[in-house]
């Protein structure tokens, strides 16, 4: 039986990667003007991690961990998202006792057993960015900065940003009891999952998807109302420094986001254009993480942008021209005489060292096929080695998008090249 790709996951096979790299670079280059840099962690830890910092009863946790045992019986988890491990790294590495604030950026797979479907994976992307050590909402401002820069940058403007604060522990434990006495007579009328959470986690009603639920609790009391005296100042500090910077938002009073650490500052990015999974992306503050992951008492505020879905996003986009980031070939050798090889590769070697991407048959191919495989390669220039050329040291170049044949000698080779691919 042949054997496939384990179900939602697939491969980037190299037309494809071209996209991702290009999006790539866009976000890596953007965080760096912004002064973030760039951590690598590993795609496993822990499984006590995810369980203290994402949360016991989030779906991430309950539902959606690839959790495994090692040799060893130790308890490990593929990680399903990226905060958790900078944190991890960030407390590891006593990080804390340099130069505040710390500002990072990761990109890489993460893992989730969800229900795969189009822009939900169990493997995916996220690019994502962490800052540390600073409660100030400047920092939230820059971060939620950062991802508008990003989305325009891809040419994403038609996104939607929505924000809105869950406020600290205190303002939340006291609108978390004032929602589930509200919810409580509502019961009924909730979907199985929210009737199952509401009293554990009562936030979580309010950004269920399902219908029902967002009927049934209409008029709910918001978290707005409940914040205390700071967290109402933060976030209007927040948004001032938005609504300066000509950023638009939505002031959003269901988003609570999925992960259990969040205070202050909650945001989501959505492109209403690609489907059912709209959301591209989501971040916010996390205050008291760092401590809870057994850290000392630093601020955070990051966001992580889904890669699948921006990719989705982008590849709608018609003024774009994706194809452009392919990697092809400029240059081709034509053997004409199998015991010219040795020239072809030492020629090969010899552009490939100047930066010239180069490229030779290697399947014996005829002088004829090996044109027409030039072609099909993209090459602009096929260096042509025959008998001729080779006794009397010179080499025929032939442009391959005018058909114009010209003859040079060895030394002149790269030169002549370089201004045959500058012209284009
Ligand atoms: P979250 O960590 O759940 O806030 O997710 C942040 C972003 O990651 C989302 O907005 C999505 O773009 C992306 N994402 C989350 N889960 C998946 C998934 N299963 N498949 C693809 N993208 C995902």
């Amino acid at each position: 039986m042949q054997i496939k790709a384990p179900r939602g996951t697939y491969d980037i096979l190299p037309n494809d990667s071209a996209k991702w790299q290009y999006i790539e670079k866009i976000m890596k280059d953007t965080a760096e003007i912004y002064g973030y840099r760039e951590i690598r962690t590993p795609i496993f830890e822990h499984t006590e991690l995810f369980e203290r910092s994402v949360g016991e009863s989030t779906d991430i946790v309950t539902k959606e961990m690839y959790t495994f045992v090692d040799k060893a019986r130790r308890s490990l988890t593929l990680r399903p998202e990226g905060t958790a491990s900078c944190v991890r790294a960030f407390i590891e590495h006593g990080v804390y006792s340099g130069l505040m604030p710390v500002k990072w950026y990761y990109n890489g797979p993460m893992f989730r057993y969800d229900r795969p479907q189009t822009g939900r994976y169990r493997q995916f992307h996220q690019f994502g960015v962490e800052v540390f050590g600073s409660s100030s909402p400047y920092a939230d401002a820059e971060v939620i900065m950062l991802l508008a820069e990003i989305m325009t940058r891809l040419k994403l403007t038609d996104y939607e940003l929505h924000i809105n604060s869950v406020g600290c522990s205190l303002c939340r434990n006291a609108y978390q009891q004032k929602l589930i006495d509200y919810i409580t007579p509502l019961r009924a009328a909730l979907c199985r999952d929210c009737q199952l959470r509401y009293s554990k986690n009562p936030l979580r009603v309010l950004d269920c998807k399902t219908k029902s639920c967002q009927e049934a609790i209409e008029g709910f009391p918001t978290i707005y109302d409940s914040l205390c005296a700071e967290c109402r100042e933060h976030y209007s500090a927040v948004r001032d420094v938005l609504e300066h910077s000509n950023v638009s938002y939505i002031h959003d009073d269901n988003l609570v986001r999925g992960l259990d650490y969040y205070t202050n500052t909650a945001f989501e990015v959505h492109l209403p254009g690609i489907g059912a999974q709209s959301a591209v992306g989501g971040g916010g503050r996390y205050s008291g993480l760092v401590a809870e992951c057994g850290g000392p008492d630093i601020p955070g505020v990051g966001f992580a942008l889904g890669m699948e879905r921006l990719l989705l996003a982008v590849e709608t986009l018609t003024d774009v021209d994706l194809n452009r980031f392919q990697s092809g070939v400029d240059v081709f050798i034509a053997v004409m005489d199998d015991k010219y090889e040795p020239q072809a590769v030492r020629i090969l070697h010899q552009l490939r060292q100047a930066d010239i991407k180069a490229e030779k048959d290697y399947v014996g191919r005829s002088a004829r096929a090996q044109m027409k495989y030039a072609d099909k390669l993209g090459a602009r220039v096929v260096v042509l080695l025959g008998e001729e050329e080779v006794l009397k040291g010179f080499f025929t170049l032939r442009n391959m998008q005018n058909g114009e044949q010209v003859q040079v000698k060895s030394q002149d080779l790269v030169h002549n090249i370089n201004r045959i691919l500058l012209v284009d």
